[in-house]
Formats: C-alpha cells, sequence, structure tokens
C-alpha cells in the first residue's frame, strides 16, 4: 500500500494509519459507542479526527492518546483544552488509569499494533466501563472465537477470561482512505466483575495459557507437561490427549488454580 495524502496528510503506514471517510459507518460506530454527558471517555488514536468531532460534540470533554505530532498539530488547532485533552505518545505505554474511572475506551485501533495493544488495555480492566474499537476482522474473529474452532487461540482465552465481547458489525475496506487490504469489524467489550473471574493468579493462567497454544499441533500431555502429571489431568476430568484449542476458559481457569494449589 502506498502512502497517501488524506486531507492534505500524508497517511503514515508504520502507525497504521487508515482514515475513516464513511459517514455512515462513523455515525454507526458512534451510536454503537453511545457516549453521555458525564463519561470519562478516551479514544486511542484520534488521527485526522474522523470519530473525534462526532464524540466531542456529545460529551463536554474527551480525552485522546496519538502518537503523530503532525496530527497532533491538527487538533490542537482545533479543539481548546478545555473540550479536548490531548495525551501525546505510546498508547501501549500509556497509564490509562490517570484519567479516572470508571473509563470508557474507544477507538479505531493502529492495526499493526492491535494484539498488544489490548493485552495492555486489559490490566486497566479494573477500571475500565466498556471499549469499543475498530480491529481487523480476522483479530475480531480470533477475540470471540469459541473453543474447538480455528480461531480459538490465546488471544480468545486471554480475552474472554476479562471480557464479555461481542462483534457487532464488519467495516469493508472502502470507508477508509487509504483502504486497508483486509475487512475491519467493531467489537465491544464489557469487563466482568472482578469476583467472576476466578483464577488465584493471572500470570500463572497466562503461562498455561502461552504454553498449551505454543505448539497448537501437541497434545496438552506435551505442552503442559511442566505443569500437570497423568494425576491432575485425571482431577481436573481433563483428556491429557486432546489439544489446547479444546478446552474452555473455565478449564484453563481451573488448571492453573490447581497448579497454584499444588505448589507449581
Ligand atoms: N481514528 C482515526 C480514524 O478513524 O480515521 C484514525 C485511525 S488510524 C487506523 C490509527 C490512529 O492511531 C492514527 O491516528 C495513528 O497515528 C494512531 N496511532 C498509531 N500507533 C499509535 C500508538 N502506538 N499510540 C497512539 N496512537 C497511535
Amino acid at each position: 500500500m502506498q502512502d497517501r495524502e488524506t486531507d492534505g496528510h500524508r497517511a503514515r503506514k508504520r502507525f497504521g494509519q487508515n482514515f475513516l471517510s464513511d459517514p455512515n459507518i462513523i455515525r454507526r460506530i458512534i451510536d454503537a459507542i453511545k457516549p453521555q454527558d458525564g463519561d470519562i471517555l478516551v479514544e486511542i488514536g484520534p488521527g485526522l479526527g474522523a470519530m473525534t468531532h462526532p464524540l466531542i460534540e456529545r460529551v463536554p470533554h474527551l480525552h485522546v492518546v496519538e502518537i503523530d505530532r503532525d496530527l497532533i498539530a491538527r487538533l490542537r488547532e482545533r479543539y481548546s483544552p478545555d473540550r479536548l485533552s490531548i495525551h501525546e505518545g505510546d498508547a501501549l505505554k500509556f497509564d490509562f488509569s490517570t484519567l479516572g474511572a470508571p473509563l470508557r475506551v474507544a477507538g479505531n485501533l493502529p492495526y499493526n499494533i492491535s494484539t498488544p495493544i489490548l493485552f495492555h488495555l486489559a490490566e486497566f480492566a479494573d477500571r475500565v466501563k466498556d471499549m469499543t474499537f475498530m480491529l481487523q476482522k480476522e483479530v475480531v474473529m480470533r477475540m470471540v472465537a469459541e473453543p474447538g474452532t480455528e480461531e480459538y487461540g490465546r488471544l480468545s482465552v486471554m480475552l474472554q477470561y476479562r471480557f464479555r465481547m461481542g462483534r457487532l458489525f464488519d467495516v469493508p475496506p472502502g470507508a477508509f482512505r487509504p483502504a486497508p487490504k483486509v475487512m475491519s469489524s467493531i467489537v465491544r467489550m464489557v469487563p466482568l466483575p472482578a469476583e467472576q473471574l476466578g483464577a488465584h493468579d493471572d500470570a500463572l493462567l497466562g503461562e498455561i495459557v502461552t504454553a498449551a497454544f505454543g505448539q497448537r499441533r501437541k497434545t496438552l500431555r506435551n505442552t503442559l507437561k511442566d505443569y500437570l502429571d497423568e494425576a491432575g489431568f485425571a482431577a481436573l476430568g481433563i483428556d491429557p490427549g486432546l489439544r489446547g484449542e479444546r478446552l474452555s476458559v473455565a478449564e484453563f481457569v481451573a488448571i492453573a488454580n490447581y497448579c497454584s494449589a499444588h505448589g507449581r
């Protein structure tokens, strides 16, 4: 894809810049977000403001996190600081807890960093009310995938463990300038209550899920050999001959808790 000019700005591929230009799609996304008076709302990657403008019309104050200095300069010219707080920098390093709670998060995310940004945001789940994002469709399909499907993997388990998620609608490449090569989807994520999560050790859960999906073709007996022996599999009622993709989120949590209880 060539870098091309939109609104006098040359889209930067390294920042995943594809700007929304279809007013109907923009309206549908804003309707899905349902911004309300009093919301603490942050938009990640405002870009040329396709979503920023309609959002700021609906809330008295908006936060944005943007990495591209040229785009930041444009936003500064257009909005006063009492309406728009511009946080200049990398959303992957941004401390979202500084904005207050309950926080609402939205954005047409840069697709080249979608997975790390989702994992970074998951760390703030206990302060978040909801998140509405546009991502490439293939990533959204992995986020909402069910066990036993090809798309089901580490991203599905680690996000479904923390969030209730729903794919709202798809967006074709023609809705952007420049047009990306892939289809996009809108996904909504609502954190589950802390008491519903159930893992005693989130880091251990992450390790186990990573191990189980590290070599997708191998069975759990093999991929989880550092965590569970035959007695452990039997106690949990899990067949060690299965592959990781067959296990539900609850079964991964049960494995992690069994390991914590047995000092592994
Ligand atoms: N929201 C605009 C729209 O819908 O037209 C722009 C979306 S564009 C797909 C992604 C935006 O995220 C760009 O403005 C880009 O500069 C910004 N961005 C890319 N990497 C970023 C990062 N690490 N932290 C913050 N913003 C980033």
